[in-house]
């Protein structure tokens, strides 16, 4: 299949195109860099820079390559942002999916895979959180990826777009090539290498004070060449039908814990100083995969946290201030 990829600069974007190209799929990436690496683009792929917010770029690309199917990651993903500059979120994510959606529906293509989120749930009911979980977005953020899932929802019962939403936990991990590295960075893992590697002193536990065995917020790490696999295997179900599901290992690590591992792999005492909570953060975030798992057989090659922070650590030495510096 030809599949138009947004975002396939960008982290998980750049990772899934790797597979899809290593399994005989043909990638067409549309990016705009903003946040995205033109070293992470694969030398396999057709990159094509442009801005979703530019509708006819965005028609121009399904008018010149025959698109089979979508895959969209392009989009702002941080939460604490949303809250500051919600029409980033609840506007420009938005407004940007619909562009996209209008071109792939107006030129005949259904299939889409989108890239949602665990924030659809911020006040879950049970843990580990499963597909059954009310959905209440925790913000802005949230909200945007919640919006594009309803429109999917309604494309899919009005012109018959077959579509799988799936909601990430934490994406940490890399591939030998491809790695995380935003800028500014604000995620634990990485910021927590940075220390290893000697750019950062120490590293702010944000609050100690949570409902969890060592007062640290809990999260489900989900290695990103694991995640790539199950977007692969929910774009080949798609002919079967519509789905949505939640992406995580099923298992829980604390802040303390993830900073212990790290300590451990990259043998660098990674000095820590309790902080305040971060708005927005709930205590604990597991997911259950047990739907993906039963109906695609999806199985997490690597969901021992020592793996998924040994990758990233590896691909963090090879490229110590990121990529091509
Ligand atoms: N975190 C932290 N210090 C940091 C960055 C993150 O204590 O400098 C915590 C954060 O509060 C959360 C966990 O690490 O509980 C994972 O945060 P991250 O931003 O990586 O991912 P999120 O869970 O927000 O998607």
């Amino acid at each position: 299949m030809r599949i138009l990829v947004t975002g396939g600069a960008g982290y998980i974007g750049s990772v899934v195109t790797e597979q899809l190209i290593e399994s005989g799929h043909e990638v067409v990436i549309f990016d705009n860099l903003s946040l995205g690496h033109m070293e992470a683009v694969h030398p396999r792929s057709t990159f094509v820079r442009g801005d979703l917010a530019d509708r006819a770029a965005v028609f121009e690309v399904f008018d010149t390559y025959p698109i089979d199917a979508v895959m969209h990651f392009a989009s702002n993903t941080l939460v604490a942002d949303s809250v500051e500059f919600p029409f980033k979120y609840v506007g420009d994510n938005v407004v940007n999916g619909l562009n996209l959606l209008r071109a792939a529906v107006e030129h005949g293509v259904r299939r889409f895979v989108l890239s949602s989120t665990a924030n659809l749930f911020d006040k879950p009911e049970r843990m580990p959180i499963d597909e059954q979980e009310r959905i209440i977005p925790g913000s802005p953020y949230g909200e945007s990826k919640h919006m594009l899932e309803r429109i999917l929802y309604w494309l899919d019962r009005t012109v018959g777009m077959r579509y799988a939403a799936l909601r990430y936990f934490n994406a940490a991990g890399a591939s030998v090539l491809r790695g995380e590295q935003h800028e500014p960075e604000t995620h634990l893992i990485p910021l927590v290498l940075q220390v290893a590697l000697g750019q950062r002193e120490k590293i702010t536990i944000f609050g100690s004070d949570y409902p969890t065995p060592d007062g640290t917020c809990v999260r489900d790490y989900i290695h990103v060449m694991d995640l790539a696999q199950a977007h692969i295997l929910a774009l080949q179900a798609l002919t079967d039908g519509s789905r949505v599901y939640n992406l995580g290992n099923g298992r829980g690590f604390s802040v303390l814990e993830v900073v212990e591992m790290a300590r451990q792999i990259t043998g660098h005492p990674i000095p820590i100083v309790m902080g305040p909570r971060r708005p927005g953060d709930p205590a604990v975030l597991i997911a259950s995969s047990d739907r993906i798992r039963a109906e695609l057989g999806w199985n997490p090659r690597f969901p021992d946290l020592r793996d998924i922070i040994q990758t990233a650590w590896d691909w963090h030495v090879a490229h110590p201030n990121g990529y091509g510096k």
